[in-house]
C-alpha cells in the first residue's frame, strides 16, 4: 500500500483527499503544519508527500528544503499560488510536481501515480550499468552518482531524466520526449520544467555550470549527453 502523507491546513479539502486516496488505496496520514509535516515525514516514512505552500507556522517552500536535507521521496506541491515564479522556487527547492488549486480529483490522482511511478522506474538491466567521465560517476543500476570521493544527491525527477540522457549518450533526445518519458503525457508545454531540471543537475554535476560539457543544450530542440 503506497503511504501518502497530505500537508494542508485546510479541514475541508484534507477530508476530500481522504476520502478520495482511501478509496483508491492510499494509506493517507494528514498534517495540518509544516512542523508536524516533518516529524511524520522523518518518523513514518511515506512514499510521497502531497504539501500545500500555504501553511500555518512555516512555508511550504521551507518544508520541501528541509525534507529534501535527508530524503528524495517524491513530493507534489499543492498550491493556490500560480504564477510561474512560484512553480519555478518550489521545483527549484526539490519538488517534483505543481497541481494548481481548484484541480480535479482525477488530475490530481494521475500526477500523484506519476510521481510514485518515477521513484520505481528500474534501471535497464542488460545495458551499460556505470557512466564515468572525468567529473563524475553514474551507477544506474545502484542508481548512485558520484562526484569525486563524495555521492551526489538526487531527486526521483532529477534522476530520471539524468537516467534518459546518459542512457543514450550523444544522441539527441528532444524536449517532447524527455517532457513524455518523465512527466508524463499531459506536459508537452511545460519546456519551462526542463530549463529548471537541467540547471540543477548541472549545478549538480558540472563543474562550471554555466559552460556544460557533459549536459548539453541543443537549443529549440531539446538535450544530449556527452560522454
Ligand atoms: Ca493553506
Amino acid at each position: 500500500m503506497i503511504k501518502v502523507l497530505v500537508v494542508e491546513d485546510d479541514a475541508q479539502l484534507v477530508r476530500a483527499l481522504k476520502i478520495n486516496l482511501q478509496a483508491r488505496k492510499f494509506e493517507v496520514q494528514t498534517a495540518s503544519d509544516g512542523g508536524s509535516a516533518l516529524r511524520l515525514a522523518a518518523s513514518r516514512k511515506p512514499d510521497v508527500i502531497l504539501l500545500d505552500l500555504g501553511l500555518p507556522d512555516m512555508d511550504g517552500i521551507d518544508v520541501i528544503k528541509r525534507v529534501r536535507e535527508s530524503s528524495s521521496l517524491p513530493i507534489l506541491v499543492l498550491s493556490a499560488r500560480h504564477t510561474s515564479e512560484e512553480k519555478i522556487l518550489a521545483l527549484d527547492a526539490g519538488a517534483d510536481d505543481y497541481v494548481t488549486k481548484p484541480f480535479s480529483m482525477d488530475e490530481l490522482l494521475a500526477r500523484l501515480r506519476a510521481a510514485v511511478r518515477r521513484r520505481e522506474i528500474p534501471a535497464p538491466a542488460d545495458e551499460v550499468s556505470v557512466v564515468t567521465t572525468d567529473d563524475f560517476t553514474v551507477d544506474l543500476i545502484a542508481k548512485k552518482v558520484r562526484r569525486g570521493d563524495r555521492s551526489v544527491r538526487l531527486t526521483p525527477t532529477e534522476w530520471h531524466l539524468l537516467e534518459i540522457l546518459i542512457s543514450n549518450p550523444g544522441r539527441l533526445i528532444s524536449q517532447q520526449q524527455l517532457l513524455l518519458d518523465v512527466w508524463g503525457p499531459t506536459y508537452s508545454e511545460h519546456t519551462n520544467y526542463l530549463r529548471v531540471y537541467m540547471a540543477q543537475l548541472r549545478r549538480k554535476l558540472e563543474a562550471d555550470p554555466s559552460h556544460p560539457r557533459y549536459l548539453i543544450t541543443e537549443p529549440g530542440m531539446g538535450y544530449r549527453f556527452e560522454g
